[in-house]
């Protein structure tokens, strides 16, 4: 079967839903189908099911620049996020424009003909070929079929269960069970209070090394009274506005006074932890904003320690054992259920084999142009969202420049467009390299690398990014259009 198409977005997560309306609203002559892998939509937020799963940014930020979150929680749960991105879906009318259970395996760019010929595999396993102009990956950054698992020393022997966060089962009964979290990101620190109050016995988290873990309210009572008093739309414009500024001063902060920032930030665990927990176990040995800084609501996780509830030890696995976990210092910690919040393996464009002219395209060895579109790679763009602060600031202003590129390209009638690398530009640090967490540096094999200057740097800083991408001209002699010609196939139909 062979389907005419006009854009193809890959995936229905925050990315693909934020770009589809972006889309909707400013390209109202082009046409769109948003292919999902899934049987729902919303990427993450529908996909991880464990107890306590939630946003570690504020929903100011990471709700969209079109749609105020309209609730005074700052943090949300996996459930509640999908629930605003129902939303959108119904507004917009997106719904129809999602076709679920459909994988798409591989996109050949035919250059003669200047458009993508993709494999798409459906619910029952069979094949299709659907022919796009446009190729647009909103597939995140991770592999849906497997977590990132190190093989632990002696694991067999283990008679209890070992569990992954990202396939959490629904029925496990951890209920009255010592319970083992390894790990100490955001998943991690999740885990431990949910655990704890959903009636485990004892949960102890085993880490490496620690984590700057900052405490934020859980309500934000200034824009619950500013929405009193002000229009819906204001309200959210003005709270996003000052999370914008404080994310990016606390990220600041780090850059430029990173012993300062430090230095506040233990202050504040130590008064959380009133001397029942040893500083040791929340003393990083890197400076803040090295890795992503971890946060927790109205400070859970020093409460559950505070009570006992649950412990933390920070040491390194010696083995596995029948019962539990063997460390390094000689202790032993009995586990009924371990669970390896070890992180995840990372994954660029959803493990597409993408080739041009049928000759393989290797992620890693291309850059981002304007940390958008792949370089050398003919009508595609990617949306990797900001690691140091809200994932969806970079969705919203990547989906408007999007959008005016292909304005411009259907004004000049045009119907190619190639960001050309300049390999010289080329550096070792992926798109995401200034982390230096494990699952970051295990990304370079797959990840887009740096370039050195604009346009091919990627600053990772939303309000310089805001302001190069609205402004931006596409006549920089780096862009390279192209238009169809005579011989090539004639425009195919639209059938969607
Ligand atoms: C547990 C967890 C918590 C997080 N918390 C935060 C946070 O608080 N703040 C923050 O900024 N970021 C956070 N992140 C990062 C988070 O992934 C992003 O914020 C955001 O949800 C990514 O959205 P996305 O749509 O780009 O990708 P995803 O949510 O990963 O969605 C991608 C979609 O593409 C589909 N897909 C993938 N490959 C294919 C294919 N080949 N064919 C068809 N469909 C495909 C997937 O099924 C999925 O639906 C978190 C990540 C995790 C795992």
């Amino acid at each position: 079967m062979e389907k005419h198409i006009d854009i193809l977005i890959v995936g229905a997560g925050i990315s693909g839903i934020g770009l589809a309306v972006h889309l909707s609203k400013h390209c109202p002559q082009r046409q769109f189908d948003i292919i999902e892998r899934r049987e729902s939509f919303g990427g993450t937020w529908d996909f991880f099911k464990y107890p306590g799963i939630r946003s570690d940014s504020d929903m100011s930020t990471f709700g969209f620049n079109f749609k105020p979150w309209q609730k005074a929680n700052v943090l949300a749960d996996g459930a509640s996020i999908k629930g605003y991105l129902l939303e959108v879906l119904d507004e917009y009318k997106l719904k129809e424009k999602i076709h679920f259970q459909h994988r798409v395996l591989a996109a050949n760019y035919d250059s003669t003909q200047k458009k993508w010929l993709v494999e798409i595999e459906d619910a029952n396993q069979k094949k299709q070929t659907w022919i796009a102009n446009f190729v647009l990956g909103c597939t995140g950054y991770y592999n849906y079929d497997q977590g990132f698992q190190p093989n632990f020393p002696n694991q067999q022997a283990f008679k209890g269960q070992l569990i992954h966060p990202q396939f959490w089962p629904a029925d496990l009964q951890y209920a009255g069970k010592k319970v083992v979290i390894i790990g100490s990101g955001a998943t991690a620190i999740t885990l431990v209070p949910a655990l704890a109050k959903g009636g485990a016995e004892h949960v102890t988290m085993l880490q490496r090394s620690p984590t700057y873990i900052a405490s934020v309210p859980s309500i934000d009572f200034i824009y619950d009274k500013m929405r009193k008093v002000l229009p819906e739309d204001l309200a959210y414009k003005l709270t996003r506005a000052r999370n914008i500024g404080m994310q990016r001063g606390i990220y600041a902060l780090a850059q430029k006074q990173p012993k300062l920032l430090r230095k506040l930030l233990l202050k504040s665990i130590e008064m959380q932890l009133k001397g029942k927990v040893d500083m040791k176990h929340f003393t990083p040995s890197y400076n803040p904003w090295d890795q992503r800084l971890c946060v927790v609501p109205d400070g859970d996780l020093f409460k559950i320690l505070r009570s006992g509830q649950a412990s933390i030890e920070t040491d390194q696995i010696e083995q596995f054992t029948e019962k539990g976990i063997l460390l390094k210092s000689g202790q032993h910690l009995d586990a009924d259920i371990i669970v390896s919040a070890t992180g995840l393996e990372i994954q660029i464009l959803g493990g597409i084999k993408a080739t041009i002219d049928g000759k393989p395209m290797d992620t890693s060895k291309h850059m981002l142009y304007q940390g958008i579109m792949v370089s050398d790679v003919p009508n595609m763009a990617m949306i990797i969202g900001y690691i140091n602060a809200s994932w969806t600031l970079k969705v919203d202003i990547a989906a408007e420049y999007i959008c005016r590129l292909i304005n411009y390209m259907d004004k000049n009638g045009y119907d190619e467009v190639i960001a050309q690398g300049d390999q010289t530009e080329l550096m070792e640090d992926t798109v995401m390299g200034s982390l230096s967490s494990g699952y970051i540096a295990r990304a370079a094999d797959v990840m887009p690398k740096q370039g050195k200057h604009a346009p091919w740097n990627v600053t990772n800083n939303y309000l310089a990014d805001r302001k190069v991408l609205k402004n931006a001209r596409f006549d920089d002699g780096v862009l390279k259009f192209e238009k169809r010609t005579k011989q090539s196939l004639p425009k195919p139909k639209l059938v969607s």
